[in-house]
């Protein structure tokens, strides 16, 4: 990876954002097909909402919010795996609902706890048959979850949560959004559901070091894609982490290139001509004690009551031992001026607006749009990776 003392002035391609997106492409285009990029973020850092760092207490916290890694894809981690060895971690949460943990996601277990006894997957599955509320195609992230488990569940776990985490009520929520949550009538007690769940061994951000790792990769940080001139201007500092190992001073730089990668907002891009998308933004509390753990689980969700939507402990995830523990809170917020558009809204209104964006995107022949802001999608880390995989397929055709 080089600095911008060594940017060469012409490149192949431009990529915007040095996330998932972003690095995956710069790697597979360098060292598949001896390509020259110069990366950009307006952040400080590399690995975009990936990023990890070393707080002042020494604890490893993922600055925007947690991010289990996990996937079912073979073909992703077996790439990824050429950057990182990999800390395997069973993800566990729980539900604090009238004062009491509850086991999140429901299952058997979360089953006993309501019913007071011990029980059986026939007896729940029994129960749940009398009270979910049959929808043969459930059309939203209400009728998701009611079909599933019935109304008492749905309003225990689900509705205030989904209500404070995206200022909208679950009926005008994409069914996805809550039917990502898996529902389960046996012990499994694991969060996520798929074959694959690991941390990156030494964090993301080191992940990120080594796939940008090559002499044909140039990174400028603290610089921003300015869609409307097309010009590299100074990044803000909105998310400037007081660590951050790599920092590049601003100047301004000639701006030519082959291809242009934008992993940004793609209203942005087009300079909102169709009007802003909706996104949710988000505020992270971090507090460090003086003791090993806080909490008994790495996520404590709290559906019904305070502002915040959850607790979180990596170091429960990250397997770090030190004498004190650092928890985050996450309070969801309006997306506006100096915040940041961590969430795209999986809303049929949003998707209209997005559908005429992508119109324009699809007619473009040397800009791609890759990753979760371009393309306006809620997906995980490696959902993106494989994206940026199969992009990298097409422009190796094209060329
Ligand atoms: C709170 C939260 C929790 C999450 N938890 C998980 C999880 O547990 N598991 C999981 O798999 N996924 C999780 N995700 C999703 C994960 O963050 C994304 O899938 C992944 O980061 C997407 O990568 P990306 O490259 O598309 O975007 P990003 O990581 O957002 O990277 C885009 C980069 O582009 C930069 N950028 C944007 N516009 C410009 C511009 N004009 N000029 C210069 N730079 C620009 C941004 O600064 C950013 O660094 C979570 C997301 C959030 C917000």
């Amino acid at each position: 990876m080089n600095t911008n003392s060594q940017y060469p002035g012409h490149v192949d391609f431009l990529i915007v954002g040095a996330g998932f997106a972003g690095a995956v492409l710069a790697e597979r285009l360098a060292s598949q097909c001896g390509k020259t990029c110069l990366i950009i973020d307006r952040r400080d850092h590399i690995a975009g909402n990936a990023h990890d760092r070393y707080d002042e207490a020494g604890v490893l916290i993922h600055q925007y919010g947690p991010h289990y890694f996990r996937s079912n894809s073979e073909r992703i981690v077996e790439y990824l795996s050429q950057f990182t060895g990999w800390h395997p971690v069973e993800y566990q949460i729980l539900c604090r609902v009238d004062g009491r943990d509850w086991q999140f996601p429901i299952n058997l277990n979360t089953f006993e706890q309501l019913i007071g006894r011990p029980s059986t997957t026939e007896e729940m599955e029994a129960t749940l048959a009398e009270w979910r509320i049959p929808i043969e195609k459930p059309a939203n992230s209400e009728e998701v979850i009611i079909s599933q488990v019935g109304w008492k569940l749905y309003e225990m776990f689900f509705k205030n949560y989904t209500r404070k985490q995206w200022k909208r009520d679950p009926k005008d929520l994409d069914a996805s959004v809550c039917g990502r949550i898996p529902i389960r009538t046996n012990r499994d007690n694991r969060y996520l559901a798929e074959k694959f769940q690991a941390l990156p061994k030494d964090g993301y951000t080191a992940m990120f070091e080594r796939i940008l790792d090559h002499p044909n990769i140039h990174l400028r940080l603290n610089t921003a894609f300015d869609a409307a001139t097309g010009q590299l201007v100074p990044g803000d500092s909105r998310n400037s982490s007081p660590d951050s190992a790599i920092r590049n001073p601003q100047s301004a730089i000639p701006l030519s290139y082959g291809h242009l990668i934008f992993t940004g907002m793609i209203d942005e891009y087009y300079d909102f001509r169709f009007g802003p998308l909706p996104y949710r933004s988000l505020r992270f509390e971090p507090e460090t004690l003086q003791q090993e753990f806080f909490q008994p689980a790495m996520q404590v969700n709290y559906p019904n009551d305070h502002d915040f939507t959850r607790i979180v402990e990596i170091k429960h995830a990250t397997g770090q031992k030190l004498p004190v523990t650092t928890i985050v809170r996450e309070y969801p917020e309006d997306f506006g001026p100096g915040k940041e558009p961590y969430y795209p809204i999986p809303a049929p209104d949003a998707k209209a607006i997005y559908d005429q964006y992508a119109a324009l995107a699809e007619r473009e022949e040397k800009v791609s749009f890759v990753g979760r802001l371009a393309t306006y999608r809620y997906y995980n880390m490696d959902q993106v990776v494989g994206m940026a995989l199969t992009e990298f397929e097409k422009l190796r055709g094209k060329s």
